[in-house]
């Protein structure tokens, strides 16, 4: 499609959305009298309407049922995390049997750790992208120390080359042949929160398991972004939180993939729970742990309803809105937004944002990263005074996400316009 930078465009472009009535059941924050513009749903995403509805709906079983609402109830709680599956199937690409919502996210790639990164004195590394989010780093970091290496030693980061932004994926497959017999485990984001790069799970699993590692993937920015296709990808495991993208609360329940031909594998050791256990004996209360062969085998403890119940509200709108649909327009719109932020630079004496985002729409999702050259706090307060959530990181780098669900492509226009004022001047 060509582009235009004018308001007639931009508003055309969202006349003929066919997904434009979604942003009707989402909350938009108000700033200085009118609704902002939401570019932060990478970080944490907006509320559906219907959330209080779910939520209320599990007080009011629970105020009515007291325990018996883990049968009685409307969802019956007992059951409750079956429902995800099935629709998150659909997101990530997955069987349902290789699904479970359950824990928090750094959570879950702790208790996947357990059972995958198992190293020895040979095969101990684990290879990452550099800059992985922080939380990861310290997983990873506390993992290798706790089976008695050193950070250092035993994880492998890999760097974008000198210059460049993104990490190449021959230079991932090289480091993983390079340390392919002492690596245990490859540790990858899908999308990496920085950059927004989409890194190729497909090729990096491939490389992975030709070197006998395990390859593992934590979909925080990826799940509910890009189009995911773990099972056919034959990814191990991943895990992801379901308040970015997901639109599901602030520290809302995360979710986990683990890959068919693990789950009923006995022999992989986890650390257990009686949700884990198979459900005909729960409830006997009896010694042995005997896991329930899918996914749901990795579960501790009992679900957390009323963070479930938000999480149902949104899935409920992925169902509705059909994620394919989703994907499309999340490209188009952070296209315009790279034409955008081209047509700023072109019109500048001299370029000054550099985007860090790759522009290969198989390598990015909806997020872009403007690395700023100059003027990065003067643009960042006059998106904040102008009524535009973006979201700054160290050193100059702003992050930029529009959402297929509820951003528009005046959205991204208008911050073009504001952000074009501020560089000129
Ligand atoms: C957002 C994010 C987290 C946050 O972890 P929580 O356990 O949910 O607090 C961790 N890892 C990545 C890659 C993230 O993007």
């Amino acid at each position: 499609m060509k582009f235009e930078n004018i308001l007639a465009f931009a508003k055309q472009l969202d006349e003929n959305d066919p997904l434009k009535h979604f942003r009707d059941q989402f909350y938009i924050p108000i700033i200085n009298g009118k609704e902002c513009i939401y570019f932060t749903g990478n970080s944490l995403g907006l509320q559906p309407k219907t959330t209080q509805d779910y939520v209320l709906n599990e007080l009011e079983d629970w105020a009515n049922f007291g325990v018996e609402g883990h049968f009685h109830a409307r969802k019956p709680w007992m059951p409750y995390h079956e429902i995800f599956p099935t629709q998150l199937s659909k997101i990530i690409g997955a069987l349902p049997e290789e699904i479970v919502v359950m824990n928090q996210l750094t959570v879950n790639l702790h208790l996947l750790m357990v059972s995958f990164y198992r190293p020895t004195k040979q095969r101990y590394k684990i290879i990452c992208e550099t800059k992985a989010f922080p939380s990861d780093q310290y997983a990873m970091e506390s993992q290798v120390k706790y089976h008695g290496f050193n950070y250092e030693e035993a994880v492998i980061e890999v760097s974008a080359r000198a210059g460049e932004y993104a990490i190449r994926t021959e230079d991932i497959l090289a480091t993983i042949q390079e340390h392919g017999d002492s690596t245990a485990l490859v540790l990858f984001g899908g999308v990496n929160y920085y950059t927004g790069q989409f890194f190729d799970i497909q090729k990096i699993t491939e490389a992975a398991h030709a070197v006998g590692a395990i390859a593992g993937f934590d979909l925080a920015h990826a799940a509910g972004n890009v189009e995911l296709q773990l099972h056919n990808w034959n990814a191990d495991f991943a895990c992801w939180c379901s308040y970015k993208y997901l639109n599901s609360g602030p520290g809302g329940v995360s979710g986990i993939y683990i890959n068919q031909k693990h789950i009923a594998d006995t022999s992989i050791p986890r650390f257990a729970g009686w949700w884990g256990h198979t459900k005909d004996t729960r409830f006997k209360m009896e010694k042995g742990f005997e896991p329930i062969p899918t996914a749901e085998g990795w579960q501790l403890s009992n679900a957390p309803i009323l963070s479930m119940a938000a999480h149902k509200a949104s899935l409920d709108i992925f169902d509705d809105a059909g994620m394919d649909n989703l994907i499309e327009k999340g490209k188009l719109l952070s296209d315009y937004l790279l034409f955008i932020i081209d047509e700023i630079n072109n019109d500048l004496k001299e370029k000054l944002i550099q985007v860090i985002t790759p522009r290969d729409a198989k390598e990015k999702g909806c997020q872009v990263s403007m690395l700023m050259l100059e003027k990065g706090a003067a643009v960042f307060e006059a998106l904040k005074q102008h009524g535009v959530l973006a979201d700054w990181r160290e050193p100059n780098v702003i992050r930029v996400a529009p959402v297929p669900l509820y951003n528009t492509f005046n959205d991204v226009f208008t911050f073009g316009q504001i952000v074009k004022a501020i560089l000129e001047r």
